[in-house]
């Protein structure tokens, strides 16, 4: 059978009515026979019937053994930070989400665990980072907002023989395209706000592991810390899992047709994109993934934010928005927006040039798409040309 055959028919019809939909099971505790004695549910901390739904789709979707369901993805990766102790160490991709930069640096490290940043798109690098006390190997790949590629299998191997934890982000990607774990890795986090969800209507966090111990302790945290997904939000996970590979092939596709559009464009400098054969890790994500994904970034060769400016202002369709991979296409301007509060020396470092504008691509006819950036590449053009001449004379 095929995945998306499998995926769809692997949601359960409602065994006590034969709803084809899962039934949302908006409650918070559930009656008991006898004390302990109940039908697999007491407190809906725990377990709810809605979510666990969705925990045994990912763990499916993903091929893992146990799948979590949390508030949101930052509360996914705090569940995967818990299982360190003070004195661990962590190596981790330094061009990292923001907000995984921020838990860890601010929040665990003033626990005693130290947390090193490199770059993982030289599995040597990962390998010279490592020290007796490196317990977790922390990777996103695709990166954000540069698109940068790391080899799992490769790092999932200096794991092993390093008996650390490997646990890749695995957002960007969405399991229609990677399946970390069948590439090596122990653990895979989602900010299923993303491609998962699929609509920008939520904010969702899910843990996959392939090791059914490693699993029970995550899934200790997420009781006893209490960071669970609520059901209607679970429903609509799931509703957005359905379409997921149908939604990831449309998004891919006008991903392509943007990139190579444009790289031929006289106003872009760069263009990144795993996707087109330039991409310096274009071979690495063509092993390891079915796909190249929905976002794409570019730099201008009018290398200033004031253009960036003018130009995530002037798109239609693209709408001007933190987040990714709902239906609408989204623009966004990292070096004022996502990677404000990094100093501009180290983001131009990591490759966010201060012109660096990044798509989501939405699911909107790829032609329009074309024609708004056209339209916007003309207009910025027109704006900043008019601001040089409408300069005003000095009055006294
Ligand atoms: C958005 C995002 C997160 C955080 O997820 P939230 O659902 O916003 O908490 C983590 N990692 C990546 C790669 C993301 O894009």
């Amino acid at each position: 059978m095929q995945a998306t055959t499998q995926l769809i028919h692997s949601i359960p019809v409602d065994p006590l009515t034969g709803a084809i939909s899962v039934p949302i099971y908006q409650t918070s505790t559930f009656v008991q026979d006898a004390p302990g004695v109940n039908k697999g549910y007491d407190y809906a901390r725990s377990g709810n019937p809605t979510r666990a739904t969705l925990e045994n789709l990912i763990a499916e979707l993903e091929g893992g053994q146990v799948g979590l369901a949390f508030g949101s993805g930052l509360a996914a990766i705090d569940a995967v930070a818990k299982l360190l102790k003070t004195g661990d160490e962590i190596v981790a991709v330094d061009d990292i989400y923001g907000g995984a930069y921020r838990i860890f640096t601010q929040v665990y490290q003033q626990f005693g665990i130290k947390i090193h940043f490199v770059d993982t798109t030289d599995p040597e690098k990962v390998f010279n980072a490592i020290t007796p006390n490196t317990k977790l190997i922390w990777l996103e790949t695709p990166t954000n907002p540069t698109l940068k590629i790391s080899d799992i299998e490769a790092i999932a191997k200096i794991a092993k023989a390093h008996r650390c934890l490997l646990c890749v982000d695995n957002t960007f990607a969405s399991p229609a395209l990677q399946k970390p774990l069948s590439l090596g890795a122990d653990i895979v986090i989602h900010s299923a706000t993303k491609y998962l969800g699929g609509h920008s209507d939520l904010i969702a966090g899910l843990v996959v592991t392939s090791n059914k111990e490693l699993g029970e302790k995550i899934k200790f945290y997420q009781n006893a810390c209490g960071n669970i997904l609520g059901p209607f939000d679970s429903w609509l996970v799931i509703r957005g899992i359905q379409t997921l590979h149908l939604r990831v092939r449309q998004h891919c596709a006008s991903a392509q047709a943007i990139a190579e559009f444009l790289e031929q464009h006289p106003a872009v400098d760069k263009v990144y994109y795993p996707g087109l054969k330039t991409h310096p890790h274009h071979d690495i994500a063509k092993k390891q993934s079915k796909g190249f994904g929905g976002i794409v970034s570019f730099s201008l060769k009018n290398d200033t934010a004031e253009a960036a400016t003018a130009f995530v202002t002037s798109t239609q369709l693209f709408k001007l928005a933190e987040s990714l991979g709902g239906i609408k296409s989204l623009v966004s301007h990292p070096a004022t927006m996502t990677h404000k509060s990094i100093p501009a020396e180290k983001r131009r470092a990591a490759g966010v040039s201060d012109s660096l504008i990044r798509l989501s691509l939405g699911l909107e006819d790829p032609a329009d798409l074309l024609q708004d950036l056209e339209q916007a590449f003309t207009t910025t053009e027109t704006n900043l040309a008019g601001n040089r001449h409408t300069e005003k004379p000095v009055t006294c």
